[in-house]
């Protein structure tokens, strides 16, 4: 079934939005399913997970790391990593501008805004973001590259609030791009909302279970 699920995903949303399959949980064979049908972009919670799996598949694939990152474990991903959507401090801009460094690369990453008021949502406020972008020390940095938003919305079926939370991220966005040339990728659907998030604006969908199937754990 991920053969078809991908292909009527892919059939569904528009070639300027970029999809990326989530493939936590499930097995090397599972994404090598969707691999032999050309996705290339993969997304993982777990940077253990996805070394794993880095070191398994094919060298061409392009990991994304989605989950929430702890500083000390971003060294085991800095050397093959894509991008980093789920950054929500300064200090995590601070160690990968180090990995960067140390692996002569710039590390592309999105900062994470809170648009939901769930207690188990992480994320930056608007302005938190504005200021982290806007200040010497984050110009300084010279191996890390923040390339856009990423957000994830409530977990609700209530098509108002989901359009609200994803029009707040919207605007953000256009905002800051205006004048900031680095600035690409809004990050935001999911397998329940994707629809929805792309018509307020996203150009990057985060995909699992509708690929994939449901998770067990
Ligand atoms: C798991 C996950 C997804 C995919 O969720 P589905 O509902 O399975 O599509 C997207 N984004 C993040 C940050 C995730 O952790």
């Amino acid at each position: 079934m991920i053969k078809e699920n991908l292909n009527k995903i892919l059939d569904k949303i528009p070639s300027s939005v970029t999809l990326v399959a989530i493939s936590k949980t499930k097995s090397v064979d599972d994404i090598l399913v969707a691999y032999n049908q050309g996705q290339r972009m993969f997304g993982e919670n777990k940077i253990q997970e996805m070394s794993e799996k880095h070191n398994l598949l094919p060298k061409d694939i392009k990991w994304h790391m989605v989950g929430h990152v702890q500083s000390n474990k971003i060294k085991y991903m800095a050397p093959y990593v894509d991008l980093i959507h789920g950054i929500d401090s300064f200090k995590s801009l601070l160690v990968i501008n180090k990995e960067g460094k140390k692996n002569k690369k710039i590390i592309k990453c999105l900062l994470q805004l809170k648009i939901s008021d769930e207690e188990t949502k992480f994320g930056l406020e608007f302005n938190q973001i504005e200021d982290i972008l806007k200040s010497e020390d984050y110009n300084k940095l010279t191996n890390v590259k923040v390339s856009g938003i990423m957000a994830m919305a409530s977990y609700t079926n209530n098509i108002e609030i989901l359009e609200k939370e994803f029009n707040n991220a919207k605007k953000l966005f256009d905002r800051i791009k205006e004048n900031n040339n680095e600035f690409k990728i809004l990050s935001m659907g999911m397998s329940n909302d994707y629809n929805l998030a792309i018509n307020c604006g996203s150009n990057m969908v985060r995909i699992g279970s509708s690929i994939f199937g449901s998770r067990n754990y």
